[in-house]
């Protein structure tokens, strides 16, 4: 294929700020793809040349890249770092360049998806002495080639500047467009992807087998699925109802969530992200093979860092020391780990995954054999709100979380957000308990004493699953430190589009958009109706937060599609008004 059919489909996706028509635009495109070449189309859709969980990176700095543009278009870098001053883009410095130099030389190679595709994935997997220069070498190989549009994508997409903002759900939706006819097949093709956490395989595998094949794939070794979620709720009776009456209550650990494939001694161990996470665990994977009996096997269970002489849990803070502050060797010794194993998805060529959990957790008690690192979560059966209470202040006073109920007759439902599993934390009560995960869909330059950082507040949005969208639900300016407010507006620069993106649904006009990527933490007093953010609207008004402050800095654990959901937002809202709300006030 042509690179300009894919450069052309950035353009038009830039352009345009309609979700439906980022789907139709995308529907073509795969249209005219075919089984070897739709997987590239889909990791360069979003700034990839592999599924994330393998942890392949294109990751060329802006000095590399300026080398690159440099060498291919015979300017020195003095020229490239000056237009770069003035354009504040490198991909739109290389699309200048590539302009006034198609004027010299008039035939060129044509460049296809192909070339660009093998070159960036060369360029993402070298490693090695010499590989620096090797790498510009392939990068100026396909730039060289490029006509202007194209050379200003190339460019963006090692820097990680693409700012497209095509998540997941619209590829799937597109491709179900694009391959079977319309846009309902999505979930068959999400569920494909649940087993098999890799868009471009999905891609591939549902052109080659169709319809039909795409509802059979199962989990693989080695490739990742995507976690279940939990459901949280503040009442016990909740747990007790949403289970019909009987549920397991396992302890809930606060550390990492682990997935575990082992396939003889080969093992890989994934983050809650997906992300590839063995060489940080090494005495994990020596545990598994100590303690795992089956060949085969995908297990989950969450790791936390315990004292050995006291055999007190560490809160969540010391066990994620582990990557943030010291070798990975040191905070083994320091602060071991307890491998907590809760579910099996996988065992010897059979999926698991539609099995009920009580079939499951007995399969997972005799998958491992005693030893110091692995054992199951601990758990009763409970049927009634004081088992239910007792267990869950027992785990408190050891400094557990909460608890985890699990639904008896439940399968393990890989990627989603469902009563199977109910969260129960012990909250510190303020005046709304919960925080919000949320992702940040643009920002106000800053006046007055802001001025300065050149950032003084954010707009907020929740996740909207239903139709793929960012629903607006606050503006945050506190809880920034100073250098927050700068490194934010850095940040936020890097991924600054010209207007709303099309998944973003807002009322409200902000200074710079962006393309939704990054999610941060917020706590707030209350939350209240409003004719201002679109979150829950319901015709009239949303949901807004009300005293909105930022506890965290950007979440590099969370995507934007795992913030807090529209749903989730509204039964905050219930809870919270559960007793002030009289009749027919309400409307959820
Ligand atoms: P949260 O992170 O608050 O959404 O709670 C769900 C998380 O609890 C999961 O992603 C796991 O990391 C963690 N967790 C701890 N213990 C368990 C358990 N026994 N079963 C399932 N998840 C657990």
């Amino acid at each position: 294929m042509d690179f300009r059919e894919v450069s052309h489909t950035f353009q038009r996706l830039e352009r345009t700020s309609e979700r439906l028509e980022m789907i139709s635009i995308l529907s073509s495109l795969f249209r005219k793809a075919t089984k070897d070449n739709i997987h590239m189309i889909v990791y360069l859709l979003q700034g990839r040349v592999a599924a994330p969980y393998t942890g392949i990176e294109i990751g060329m700095g802006e000095k590399m890249v300026e080398e690159a543009i440099s060498r291919a278009f015979g300017v020195n870098r003095d020229e490239v770092e000056r237009l770069y001053k003035e354009l504040g883009d490198l991909g739109l410095v290389a699309e200048q360049l590539a302009s006034s130099k198609k004027q010299m030389t008039l035939f060129s190679e044509p460049l296809t998806l192909e070339r660009v595709y093998t070159n960036l994935y060369r360029i993402a997997t070298l490693g090695g002495e010499g590989a620096q220069d090797t790498k510009i070498r392939l990068f100026v190989d396909i730039l060289k080639d490029s006509e202007p549009l194209d050379a200003r994508y190339i460019v963006r997409i090692p820097l990680g500047r693409l700012r497209l903002g095509v998540g997941d759900a619209t590829v799937l939706e597109a491709l179900s467009d694009a391959l079977f006819g319309d846009r309902s097949y999505r979930e068959i093709l999400e569920q494909a992807y649940n087993y098999v956490s890799d868009l471009g395989r999905v891609a591939k595998m549902a052109m080659e087998k169709g319809l039909e094949g795409i509802k059979n794939v199962s989990p693989i070794v080695g490739i990742p699925i995507r976690p279940a979620l939990a459901q949280r709720t503040e009442s016990l009776e909740e747990i007790l109802e949403k289970t019909g009456g009987e549920c397991s209550a396992e302890a809930k650990y606060d550390g990492f969530r682990l997935q575990i494939h082992k396939k003889g001694d080969d093992i890989w161990i994934f983050s809650r992200r997906l992300e590839n996470m063995t060489g940080m665990f090494p005495d994990i994977a020596s545990a598994v093979r100590e303690q795992i009996i089956p060949e085969e096997v995908i297990f989950e269970g969450e790791a936390i860092a315990y004292n050995e002489n006291t055999g007190e849990f560490y809160p969540f803070q010391i066990t994620i020391q582990r990557k943030r502050k010291y070798g990975v060797e040191k905070a083994a010794e320091e602060y071991p780990l307890k491998l907590f194993i809760f579910d099996v998805m996988y065992m010897d060529g059979k999926n698991l995954t539609s099995l009920p959990y009580q079939e499951r957790r007995s399969i997972l008690e005799k998958i491992y054999k005693k030893g110091d690192t692995i054992e199951p979560a601990e758990r009763i059966i409970a049927k009634d709100v004081k088992t239910l209470q007792d267990f869950f202040e027992s785990c408190v006073e050891r400094g557990l979380e909460g608890i985890i109920a699990k639904d008896l007759k439940s399968p393990y439902i890989a990627g989603a957000r469902k009563w199977a599993w109910i969260k129960y934390k012990r909250v510190m009560r303020s005046k709304l308990s919960d925080t919000l995960d949320l992702v940040i869909v643009g920002y106000y330059k800053g006046r007055g004493k802001r001025a300065q950082f050149g950032l003084g507040g954010i707009l907020v949005a929740v996740y909207d699953p239903k139709d793929d969208t960012f629903k607006t639900v606050a503006k945050v300016g506190s809880g920034f430190t100073e250098e927050q407010l700068s490194e934010l507006k850095r940040i936020l620069d890097e991924i600054s589009i010209p207007h709303k993106h099309p998944r973003v649904s807002s009322r409200i006009d902000v200074d710079v958009w962006v393309e939704p990527k990054y999610v941060i933490t917020v706590l707030a007093d209350e939350i209240t109706r409003s004719p201002n953010h679109t979150a829950a609207w319901d015709g009239e008004r949303g949901l807004a937060l009300r005293f909105p402050r930022a506890v965290s800095f950007i979440r590099e654990d969370k995507g934007p599609e795992d913030a807090t959901t529209v749903d989730e937002l509204i039964e905050m809202y219930k809870r919270q008004h559960r007793e002030k709300v009289t009749e027919g006030e309400d409307n959820y």
